[in-house]
């Protein structure tokens, strides 16, 4: 096997104090692709020390906004450049279809242009107050950041964190899920390379409960944003208060996608399928419950099932392909664990359910598309997060109904409506509890936007200026305008 892919701390490509080593499996056909270093509690403290030491004593808190702005640019010409050689890593790595790949590269490099842009931009606030006094705010880097991120969209989720929390000036310790590590290690040779001041950004390897918790419960860290599950995102939480420190958490969601009879009927089917398995369903918006008005059920269900079995399925690399593998075999089996639970429970399957083991696929990780009808709001099917490419149709009988069942689980990251009726869409829109929502659409996010969730899907916003401020601290400045003894006591 090739050489074992390490670590970035302090400046230095360096392998785990333990020696330990993992090994990266290609979801597609079980093949290893990579051999890692495996980080633990020590090789945490130790990024975390650099990057204590960078931020206290460094040259890095003196650099200006405009030049941190123009090393975020360097990154995102370089990254430009490799963009290709990125998507292929992140479809080997995840299993996600070439083309989706080539999406995320492409909106990486776009982030990282976004938020050199903020870098410079005002962010302050002056006010007028009652004494002769000039009172204003500025914005100061939180401090050391901790950021750790889920398997799914290993470049994405790793340059939404990345990007905003260097712009704003902090340093950082960055994690990665331990499984999808191939192209952070890629993008910290880039940060490398553009020349960030050594412990500045901190790559550690390894898994959660020993190299992320860490990271969630050091007290020489006074951040930590964190995407992933939601237990895990309670887990974070408790770590985190030992010194109280500032938490961003992006968790799991189950998505309401809300279709009434008025709608445009094909493209209402074409996206109700993009939410649900565009990323295999791993996504943490995914719309992996479709509310159906009654009228309509039969027919779009019928549709539905019509298209969902004429997607082409296979590896991410493979020319044509629309849906890949699932990230791993323990993925793969609690997905199906879900389907066998949801037929007990009593609901219907439409189409779909098996592993798929044909064309070649049987050493990989596939599961075929799935959807679920007959179901009821208590089902665990309903109320769970599965995180794969399985569907679970409700149906409603008026837009009371449908808000009621669209609110109905402890989540709250994201949903949808789809209508003619311009207001009725508000109105069922303002009504639902979550924090990315679509009219007549699904999925799309943008850099300029926030990106997270009410109720049990999170803490905090990405993305945007919002996301820029998460790693800001907020200070009053009050400056006397008129220099003389204030007299409160008598002399
Ligand atoms: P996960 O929670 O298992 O792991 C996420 C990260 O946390 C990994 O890096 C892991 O190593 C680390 N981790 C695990 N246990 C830890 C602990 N005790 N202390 C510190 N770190 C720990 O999630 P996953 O399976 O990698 O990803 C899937 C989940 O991520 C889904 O629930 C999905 O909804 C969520 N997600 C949310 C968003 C969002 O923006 N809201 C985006 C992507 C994924």
């Amino acid at each position: 096997m090739s050489e074992v892919l390490k670590m970035f701390i302090d400046g230095e490509w360096v392998e785990a104090g333990s020696g330990e080593t993992r090994e990266i499996i290609n979801p597609a056909n079980g093949d290893v692709i990579a051999v890692v270093t495996e980080g633990g509690e020590q090789d945490a403290r130790k990024a975390i020390r650099a990057a204590r030491k960078a931020f206290d004593e460094g040259e890095w808190p003196e650099m200006s906004a405009y030049d941190r702005a123009n090393l975020l640019l360097k990154v995102a010409d370089k990254l430009e450049e490799r963009a290709d050689e990125f998507a292929r890593t992140d479809t080997l790595d995840n299993g996600k279809p070439l083309r989706e790949a080539a999406f995320d590269a492409a909106d990486a490099v776009a982030c990282f242009r976004y938020y050199a842009g903020l870098a410079t931009k005002p962010h302050g606030q002056t006010y007028d107050v009652a004494d002769p006094m000039q009172a204003m705010v500025v914005r100061e880097p939180v401090g050391v950041c901790g950021q750790i991120t889920p398997w799914n969209y290993p470049l994405l989720m790793a340059v939404w964190k990345l990007a905003p929390a260097l712009a704003a000036g902090n340093t950082v310790v960055f994690k990665p899920s331990e499984i999808t590590p191939l192209s952070p290690i890629k993008l910290f040779e880039i940060f490398e390379e553009v020349g960030f001041p050594k412990g500045v950004c901190n790559l550690v390897l390894g898994p959660g409960p020993t190299a992320g918790n860490e990271i969630a419960g050091s007290h020489l860290v006074d951040k930590v944003a964190f995407t992933g599950g939601t237990e895990t995102g309670r887990k974070i939480m408790q770590a985190a208060t030992g010194n109280l420190k500032k938490i961003s958490l992006e968790l799991g969601g189950k998505s309401p996608n809300i279709v009434f009879a008025d709608a445009d009927f094909e493209t209402a089917v074409d996206y109700a399928l993009f939410a649900i398995y565009a990323g295999q369903g791993q996504v943490c918006s995914a719309g992996s419950r479709l509310l159906l008005e009654e009228s309509i059920h039969d027919r779009f269900v019928e549709r539905m099932v019509e298209r969902a079995q004429k997607i082409k399925v296979g590896p991410g690399l493979e020319e044509g392909t629309e849906m890949g593998p699932l990230v791993s075999k323990e993925h793969m089996e609690k997905v199906l664990g879900y389907i066998q639970l949801g037929q007990e429970e009593g609901a219907t399957l439409a189409c779909g359910g098996k592993r798929m083991m044909h064309d070649g696929l049987n050493q990989g990780f596939f599961v075929e598309p799935t959807i679920f009808v007959d179901t009821r709001p208590d089902m665990r099917i309903v109320q769970e997060e599965i995180f794969g490419p399985v569907l679970v149709v409700q149906k409603f009988k008026d837009e009371q109904e449908a808000i009621r069942l669209a609110n109905d689980t402890v989540y709250g990251l994201a949903g949808a409506v789809f209508t003619g009726d311009g207001a009725k869409a508000q109105r069922v829109i303002r009504k639902l509890r979550a924090g990315i929502t679509w009219i007549n659409t699904y999925h799309p996010t943008y850099n300029e936007a926030p990106w997270g969730g009410y109720k049990q899907s999170g803490i905090g916003r990405e993305l945007g200026t919002y996301g820029f401020e998460e790693y800001t601290e907020v200070k009053q400045i009050n400056v006397n305008l008129e220099v003389e003894p204030i007299g409160w006591f008598s002399e």
